[in-house]
């Protein structure tokens, strides 16, 4: 049995809410009626890019030719960041070992050398063999022999890859290989929100793949409200509470996301760079709010790697850059102060404090 829930349901409940049942471009017409949103124009469209289904919805004048540019933006950085087409960034240095690569790539490739020294290697973008070894990559899922895993996990050095940015020159060691899938959903949000304020949109929601990106407020003023996905939910449809942001992202990292079971055990698509198994310490899902998308998306998986207290310790040190939710295999969740105000729940919830001093 597999599963690959193409796109993560943690709804946009905002999204929902205001654009009621409206596809393609139209006239706003809000479900609550108030002044200023009545006039306003909005546009929304389903895109199917980076093996998922993205939602991208704008407010205002220019709402329809910011979605436009949105899906341009969206097709091109696939076609950079893509493992699967050959032809991109990513497939031509996986391929080669060495290529020129765009100004995106040496970008996103120079943030998760970043983050791979700051979580210690828990975001490990090099992570692309031991993938394949799993059978994530072609779908035919396997359990690798311990001495495989052994193998490639000594190719995962991430510090080994030499960047130039100046020349775009980017070089892997020769057994390496790279997938930016765990960064680029985030990243391309992130770019989103500059692409609509260059179109002087200042209200706006993506969702790609479930990974949701705000832009201001919505147009009645009040922020957007975002549902986190109940992990345990047995067809996605729960949620385990609800946020209220603006200007930020909202990014979630769960093993419920792609999975393949094997002899009654379950294997999951985020994999532990110490082990090369997939991370399992006791958490279902971890959110991370943030303004930096791209931030958000590299936590998200990172923090859903080391567990809940080294992921709590990372929040320490890192507060002022990030929120986040943290539910566990038994149920329990926790959120950090920052979200204390801004998230309900029907179930019980810890929120934890920053450290004094
Ligand atoms: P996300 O859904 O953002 O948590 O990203 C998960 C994806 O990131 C996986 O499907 C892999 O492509 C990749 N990945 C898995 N484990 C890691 C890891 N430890 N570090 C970086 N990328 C990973
Ligand atoms: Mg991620």
């Amino acid at each position: 049995m597999k599963k690959d829930r193409n796109y993560k349901i943690i709804a946009a409940i905002g999204l929902m809410l205001v654009t009621g049942m409206l596809t393609g471009c139209a006239k706003f017409f809000p479900m609550e009626k108030d002044e200023a949103s009545e006039t306003a124009d909005s546009c929304s469209r389903e895109i199917f890019a980076m093996d998922t289904v993205m939602t991208v919805t704008t407010y205002g004048d220019n709402a329809e030719e910011a979605v436009e540019a949105a899906e341009v933006e969206i097709n091109r950085l696939d076609a950079l960041f893509s493992v699967g087409n050959a032809d991109s960034d990513i497939a031509r240095l996986n391929a080669d070992k060495s290529a020129l690569v765009s100004g995106e790539t040496c970008e996103l490739i120079s943030r998760s050398k970043e983050l791979y020294k700051s979580t210690e290697g828990a975001l490990n973008i090099a992570v692309y063999p031991l993938m394949e070894a799993w059978g994530f990559t072609s779908g035919e899922y396997r359990v690798p022999e311990e001495d495989e895993l052994v193998a490639l996990l000594n190719c995962m050095d991430v510090d080994e890859i030499s960047l130039d940015n100046n020349s775009g020159e980017v070089k892997l060691p020769q057994q390496m290989g790279i997938d930016l899938g765990a960064i680029a959903k985030g990243y391309t949000s992130s770019r989103l929100m500059d692409i609509f304020t260059s179109y002087n949109i200042t209200s706006a929601i993506v969702s790609l793949g479930g990974n949701v990106q705000t832009l201001g407020v919505k147009t009645d003023g009040s922020k957007w409200r975002v549902a986190i996905e109940d992990p345990f939910s047995e067809d996605g449809q729960e949620y385990a509470g609800i946020l209220e942001i603006q200007d930020q992202a909202v990014i979630t990292s769960g093993a419920y996301e792609r999975y393949f079971e094997q002899d009654g055990k379950r294997y999951h698509h985020i994999l532990d760079p110490a082990t090369g198994y997939p991370a399992e310490n006791g958490l279902a899902s971890v959110t991370i709010v943030s303004e930096d998308g791209t931030l958000a998306d590299a936590l998200s998986t990172a923090l859903f790697v080391m567990g809940k207290d080294k992921a709590l310790a990372y929040w320490q040190e890192h507060a002022e850059d990030f929120e986040v939710i943290l539910i566990e295999d038994s149920g329990e969740m926790t959120i950090s102060e920052g979200l204390e105000d801004y998230f309900s729940s029907e179930k019980e919830f810890t929120v934890v404090r920053r450290n004094q001093g």
